[in-house]
């Protein structure tokens, strides 16, 4: 067990969790971020972010992240690349444990985002990494003149679809439904690219190969009829599920899991803050998260100061009541 009781454990290491770094580290808190294994977030999947203020050029996605972490590191954030594997938020300090290494924080921000979600076929399951991806950017390069399905009707599937365009022969988009959810402008890019077939009111059934992927089974959502098509490659882009398992005995959740929060980045547990897209379903933007780290480190700080009685030590100050 580690003797020192932290102020603050922020737990992700994404927008949100650097941030939350950024400012908790600038009011001396001395922050301890337990990143996660794979540190970064989506934003390491992600190519060039193109909507981030501050980078009229656009910046690549890991690039952005090293900065964000870079930049909280040299205030004095201390970062473990590692997974948090339980929590025990019975009493304060709260205990972070990372298999059997003990962390204890007085208070903690949970920033661990989310992940894409899986169709949930087994055949899925048994072919990821031979030919099924739920990432475009990271692995479009290997499917060269190759021919891909991407299944999904939003912007992801749309973003991925005209990514691999770049690489595959033709990409062939499925849809469950007839009408997209997708915003217009990344609807009509994908429509208008010579590339891109479609195929609605369908579902994948089965992912067929043995070491790679050779062919889909297709099932017509209003007919009925199953067909086979053949394709190298699958994308699914159909969307993120929060990461709050470890959160499930002590955090209240919506029914999709996502963490609740009120007043700001307050959870139920008084002490225990949460940001970005582990609470955020709406949004979604590594701004929008990182705007939700600010809020989350604020939020800590001033409840750090009042526990201490000195809440006009806050750098931000004493919220003042609503006028009425
Ligand atoms: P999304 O908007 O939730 O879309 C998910 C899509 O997958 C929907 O079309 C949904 O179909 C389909 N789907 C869900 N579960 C399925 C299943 N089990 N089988 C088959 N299809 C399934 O997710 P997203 O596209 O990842 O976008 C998430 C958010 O990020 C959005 O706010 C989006 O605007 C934003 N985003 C923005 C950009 C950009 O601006 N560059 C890029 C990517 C994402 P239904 O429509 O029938 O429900």
């Amino acid at each position: 067990m580690n003797d020192n009781v932290r102020e603050v454990i922020i737990i992700g290491g994404g927008p949100a969790g650097y941030t939350a770094a950024l400012y908790a580290a600038r009011a001396n808190l001395e922050p301890l971020v337990i990143e996660g294994f794979q540190w970064g977030g989506q934003l390491m999947i992600t190519s060039d972010v193109e909507n981030y203020p501050g980078y009229p050029e656009g910046v690549l996605g890991p690039e952005m992240m090293k900065d964000f972490r870079r930049q909280a590191e040299r205030f004095g954030a201390e970062f473990i690349s590692d997974d948090v594997t339980r929590v025990d938020f019975s009493e304060r300090p709260f205990r972070v444990y990372i298999g059997d290494e003990e962390y204890r924080g007085e208070s903690v921000i949970v920033a661990t985002g989310a992940e894409a979600r899986k169709l949930g076929l087994p055949s899925e399951q048994g072919l990821q990494g031979r030919g099924v991806s739920y990432c475009a950017v990271c692995d479009a390069a290997f499917f060269r003149e190759k021919d891909v399905v991407v299944v999904g009707g939003g912007d992801s599937a749309m973003e991925e679809a005209n990514f691999l365009t770049k690489f595959a022969d033709k990409v062939t988009i499925v849809h469950r439904r007839d009408e997209f959810r997708a915003s217009p402008i990344m609807y009509d890019r994908a429509r208008a690219n010579d590339k891109v077939e479609w195929i609605t009111n369908a579902v994948v059934e089965e992912v067929i190969g043995e070491n790679a992927v050779v062919a889909l089974k297709l099932r017509d959502l209003v007919t009925g009829e199953v067909t086979e098509i053949p394709a190298d490659g699958l994308f699914v882009a159909i969307g993120h599920d929060p990461n709050t398992k470890l959160f499930v005995d002590w955090l209240d959740m919506d029914e999709a899991g996502y963490l609740i929060t009120h007043d700001g980045t307050a959870t139920n547990i008084d002490g225990v803050f949460a940001a970005g897209d582990v609470v955020d379903h709406t949004y979604r933007q590594a701004v929008t998260a990182a705007g939700m780290g600010c809020m989350a480190a604020l939020d800590v700080e001033r409840w750090l100061t009042a526990k201490a009685g000195h809440p006009h030590e806050a750098l931000a100050a004493p919220r003042d009541p609503a006028p009425a």
